[in-house]
């Protein structure tokens, strides 16, 4: 018997969560239910996380959640349930499985099933911003090897636990050679632990147009968070059912599942919302906790409701739909097909003897670090390199030097080009003479001069090489 914790939610959420519980408790799953209270009415009594510190403590405990959608009430101040137990659980995998359900909805796509498994810790989404001078703003995207590692191993060990065949990764490393060639670097190392599932690697932007237009060329996916917010939206979407979709967040600890839908509050309290979505959380919910054979038992019953016609307003058609049902009789349409196997779809068959092998990260020995220069970033309001570098050049001293100065990347000086468009955020990248070394001494006296000179400098960025491999881009055009 696994405790768990619910919550009802808000709007449909009550509807859904209690048809969803009868089906999984029908099928046999071996679940405790503790409940606790979160969204709307918690914030409304003025906490603007949405949950109580008291609900924190069953959720840790408990470390299984299933979550129905909440309301984030109108007005500024709220801060999203969501996001917050993201963050505070280390919830690093958001698990997105999208399939087409054709005949039975309308989709372009009719044999999609992909899943796609998005980082969901770092990436652009740590947060950090700054602006830097009148013209420029950064947002630091953050690619750690721990993170690369986790979601990696996630994704290839979800294939061989669902039995499927093939993990693709998505990114962006002919640009990104640091961050999103970590990522790369990483999956390609993961995969050679499983010989028997397929990888390959796509950049993203073709990659992702293959996904649009022939996503039964995909199996599992596996991307950074913000590729992966977006394709798994658009994913959802062309399946042609969005509001039959679930997804998990998984951490080391803990575990939350969900619908991807909100909380549709026109048709709250009227018997009429479907509640797949949050079915299709709770079977991913049952495979977590190692109970495959109920998950695979509700998922088929699900699959022949749907090919038997059984539809809820927002998927029935005329012509394809034979019945039209509330959320009850829905369950209990699942209910009385526990234990039958879909004749159309293909009847889905999860191995419980494959509990998934997710080793905490150990921490590597750590490589041997060699400072080589720094990137001194200034606030000029010039617009000519010749000028910049006449003036950064004061900072010279005995055998460090200014080497290049980039504008948004992009080399202006030495030998830059008249018409590259620069803004008032110049990197000035300084370097020792070949053969003398270079220390954080040499960057304090570069930073002295600079004040000295009135030299708006704005941030550095130290140049290391990792056991002999160049840890930093080369400017554009270098
Ligand atoms: P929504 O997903 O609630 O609804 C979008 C449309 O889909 C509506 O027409 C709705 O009636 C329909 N729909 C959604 N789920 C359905 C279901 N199970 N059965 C039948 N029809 C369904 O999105 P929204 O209207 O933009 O948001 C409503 C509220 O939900 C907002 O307060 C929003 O903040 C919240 N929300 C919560 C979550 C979450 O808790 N995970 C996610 C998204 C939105």
């Amino acid at each position: 018997m696994k405790k768990i914790t619910v919550a009802k939610g808000d709007g449909i959420g009550p509807e859904i969560m209690d048809a969803t519980l009868e089906i999984i408790l029908a099928a046999g799953a071996k679940i405790e239910i503790e409940e606790i209270e979160v969204g709307e009415k918690v914030y409304l009594s003025g906490n603007t996380s949405g949950i109580a510190n008291s609900s924190w403590d069953i959720i840790r405990r408990n470390k299984i959640f299933l979550k129905a959608p909440i309301t984030t009430p109108q007005g500024g101040g709220y801060k999203s349930l969501n996001v917050t137990t993201r963050k505070f659980l280390g919830l690093y995998s958001n698990v997105r499985p999208c399939r087409s359900l054709h005949p039975f909805v309308s989709t372009k796509h009719p044999v999609m099933d992909v899943v796609i498994v998005r980082e969901n810790e770092e990436d652009l989404y740590a947060g950090i911003e700054h602006q830097q001078t009148d013209e420029v703003v950064q947002c630091l995207k953050l690619i750690s090897r721990p993170g690369c590692e986790k979601i990696v191993r996630y994704a290839f060990e979800y294939a061989r636990q669902q039995n499927r065949k093939k993990v693709t990764c998505f990114t962006k490393d002919n640009i990104m050679k640091q961050t999103d060639g970590l990522f790369h670097k990483v999956f390609d190392e993961i995969a050679k632990e499983y010989p028997e599932i397929e990888n390959e690697h796509w950049i993203i932007d073709i990659g992702a147009a293959k996904l649009a237009d022939s996503p039964e060329a995909f199996d599992v996916l596996v991307m950074p968070n913000l590729y992966g917010d977006v394709l798994s939206d658009v994913a959802a979407q062309i399946t042609g059912s969005v509001g039959l979709a679930g997804s998990a967040n998984i951490g080391e600890e803990c575990a939350m599942f969900e619908a991807i839908h909100g909380s549709a509050p026109r048709r709250a309290g009227q018997n009429i919302a479907n509640p797949s979505g949050l079915l299709q959380g709770a079977i991913m919910m049952l495979n977590h906790i190692g109970q495959s054979d109920v998950a695979e038992k509700v998922q088929n019953a699900w699959l022949k409701t749907i090919e038997d016609g059984i539809h809820t307003y927002d998927i029935f058609k005329e012509g394809v739909s034979k019945e039209k049902v509330g959320t009850k009789e829905f369950a209990k349409a699942v209910i009385a097909r526990l234990g039958q196997k879909p004749q159309v779809f293909p009847a889905v068959h999860y191995d419980k003897n494959i509990p998934m092998v997710l080793p905490k990260y150990k921490k590597k020995q750590p490589a041997k670090k060699e400072l080589v220069g720094v990137d001194v970033f200034v606030h000029w309001n010039g617009t000519s390199a010749e000028e910049i570098a006449a003036l950064v050049q004061k900072m010279n001293f005995s055998e460090v030097k200014l080497s290049m100065i980039t504008n948004r990347g992009i080399k202006v000086w030495p030998e830059g080009f008249e018409e590259t468009f620069c803004t008032d955020h110049w990197r000035c990248r300084f370097k020792p003479k070949e053969g003398r070394s270079f220390s954080k001494a040499d960057i304090i006296e570069l930073l002295s001069r600079a004040s000295h000179l009135d030299i708006d400098v704005i941030k550095t960025e130290n140049l290391y090489f990792f056991d002999g491999v160049q840890g930093f881009s080369l400017g554009q055009g270098q």
